[in-house]
Order: C-alpha cells, then sequence, then structure tokens
C-alpha cells in the first residue's frame, strides 16, 4: 500500500498518511475481547464492524489510530482544529519564517456570497468579475508578504511580523487521530455545509481510510455518512405515511436481514 504518498489538495497544500495503528482485524478483536473470541474470517469481522457502526459502539474504532501530515491555508486549520480530540503540532511561525505560500484560487474557483443560507459560497461569479477579483487576492498576498519581509529585514521578532500575514498562507501540521473522531470529522467536514476548501481535504484522507480500514469505510457510508437522523415530529409523519406492511416488504425486498428489518421498523414505529 502506498500510504506514504503525498496527495495534493488545492493548489499548493498536500496531506500526507505518515502511519497508522491497526487495521478493521484490530477492531474487531477489540470488540470480542469483551466476551473472549478468538480470530475469525474477513467476513465475520466486517459483519461484526457493521454491527459495531451501526449500534454505535464506537470504543474498538479508538483502536485504530492515523497519522497525517497536512499542508494547508490557516483558514482551514482553523476548521480543523475545532475537533479537540486529536493531537496537533504544528509549524512554529515564531521559529520559522513563513514560506511565501498563499492559497490562490483560480478565477473560475470564485464563488458568490450565498443568500439563503448565509455561512456558504455558492455558484461561480460571472468571469468578467471573478478574474479581477482573483487577481485582487494576489496583489494582497503578495503586498502582505512584502510587508512581512521588510519586517523581518528591520529587525523586529518573527512572532510579531507575522500579524500582517493574511489567514490565506499555507501552514502545516502533524495530526493524530483516532478512527471514531477521524469519522466524526468526515462525517462534518464532507458534508456540504461545510467550506468547499476544507471538504477537498476531507475528500483526501477519506481515499486513505477507505484503502486502510475497507469494512469499516463500508460500515461508516451505510450508517453514518450516507444516513440521516429524524425528529420525533418527522417520524411520525413518516408513519403515517407508509403503512408498517409496505415499508417491511420494501425493506426485505432490498435484501435486509430480518433482524435489520426489525430493528428499523422499530425505529419508526416504536416497539
Ligand atoms: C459546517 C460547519 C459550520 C461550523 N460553523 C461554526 C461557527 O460558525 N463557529 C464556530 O465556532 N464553530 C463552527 N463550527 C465548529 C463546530 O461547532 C464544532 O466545534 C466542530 O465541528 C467540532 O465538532 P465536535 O465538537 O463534534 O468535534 P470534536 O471536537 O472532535 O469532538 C468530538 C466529540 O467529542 C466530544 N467532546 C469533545 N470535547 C468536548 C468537550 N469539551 N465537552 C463535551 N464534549 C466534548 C463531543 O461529543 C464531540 O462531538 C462549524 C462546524 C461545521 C461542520
Amino acid at each position: 500500500m502506498a500510504e506514504f504518498e503525498s496527495i495534493p489538495v488545492l493548489d499548493k497544500g498536500f496531506v500526507r498518511l505518515i502511519d497508522v495503528m491497526g487495521d478493521d482485524q484490530r477492531i474487531a478483536a477489540a470488540a470480542r475481547v469483551s466476551y473472549g473470541g478468538g480470530a475469525k474470517s474477513k467476513r465475520e469481522d466486517a459483519a461484526l464492524i457493521d454491527y459495531l457502526m451501526r449500534n454505535h459502539h464506537t470504543s474498538p474504532f479508538e483502536m485504530v489510530e492515523f497519522t497525517f501530515h497536512v499542508k494547508a491555508p490557516i483558514f482551514v486549520a482553523r476548521q480543523w482544529f475545532r475537533h479537540r480530540t486529536a493531537s496537533v503540532n504544528e509549524i512554529s511561525a515564531r521559529y520559522s519564517v513563513l514560506d511565501d505560500d498563499f492559497f490562490q484560487p483560480a478565477a473560475e474557483e470564485l464563488r458568490g456570497q450565498g443568500a439563503a443560507n448565509k455561512q456558504v459560497g455558492e455558484g461561480n461569479l460571472p468571469s468578467s468579475e471573478a478574474a479581477e477579483l482573483a487577481n485582487l487576492i494576489k496583489r494582497s498576498n503578495e503586498s502582505s508578504y512584502a510587508a512581512y519581509e521588510k519586517l523581518l529585514e528591520g529587525g523586529l521578532a518573527r512572532e510579531q511580523a507575522r500579524s500582517v500575514l493574511p489567514v490565506g498562507i499555507y501552514t502545516q501540521f502533524y495530526w493524530k487521530q483516532d478512527l471514531h473522531n477521524l469519522l466524526h470529522f468526515l462525517k462534518l467536514r464532507l458534508d456540504w455545509h461545510a467550506q468547499a476548501e476544507i471538504r477537498a481535504y476531507a475528500e483526501a484522507i477519506s481515499g486513505i481510510v477507505k484503502r486502510v480500514v475497507p469494512a469499516s469505510w463500508r460500515a461508516f457510508e451505510e450508517h453514518a455518512l450516507h444516513s440521516a437522523s429524524f425528529s420525533r415530529a418527522e417520524l411520525q409523519a413518516i408513519s403515517r405515511l407508509v403503512s408498517r406492511e409496505t415499508l417491511e416488504t420494501e425493506l426485505r425486498e432490498s435484501g435486509l436481514s430480518r433482524s435489520r428489518v426489525e430493528e428499523t421498523l422499530r425505529k419508526i414505529y416504536g416497539s
């Protein structure tokens, strides 16, 4: 497995897997320790992992840990570091002079301000305006970096000179995260509400996770990534609209096991 390859993200960033501790088998073995079960086949492990994910039995997923080396703009890192359960070590701009590396979106990547949801960017800007705005970003970064260099040349400490640098400058960090919390990070940061730039990193990380723990990834896709939870009012509306018998037939025909069918019916119609 080419786990040490660097995956390019955005214009100058990357994600690189440094190390992994554990795999799908470790998760299954950790779960089985509760009742002293021995080693099982891959298929049985996958079924157990699916069960664990489905029932939010999360601690076995904490037995697997990933360490990544990431290069990302500071505004992405700010969002990233809100995930508090990871261990992080970041480049020190008190100790090192930061490189002249800024996130420079191409004109066609510039998004308009979202109207309904004020937190998101939506659609592309007209190309006539976009080229000018992309150029403004570039000139602004260049002038900030020129000021930074001048301040350093004037003898100002790096820790103070950096204050003139914008949040589009790239930083680098090591990020160690257990699989349970890593999947939580991916669930939030792959979602369309997440900013496109951090989503690009989440997608790169997903590609790695998928290869390292394929059974866990499948269970995650099924029970977390592409699933949804419903409020009481929503469940009541669904139960009024669809009869128990119709849903039961549909679920059986979709190939779900008997226990999964019963579990689903209990979720919607109660006992
Ligand atoms: C689309 C989007 C928009 C966002 N917008 C904003 C914003 O405008 N402003 C803003 O400030 N943040 C914003 N956030 C950040 C968000 O509020 C969370 O801080 C971030 O997503 C981390 O989620 P988390 O706490 O579940 O994850 P983690 O910090 O990784 O924690 C994982 C889990 O551990 C538990 N946990 C960890 N630490 C504690 C603790 N101290 N106490 C109790 N339980 C804990 C919780 O169960 C938590 O879910 C946004 C996030 C997203 C995805």
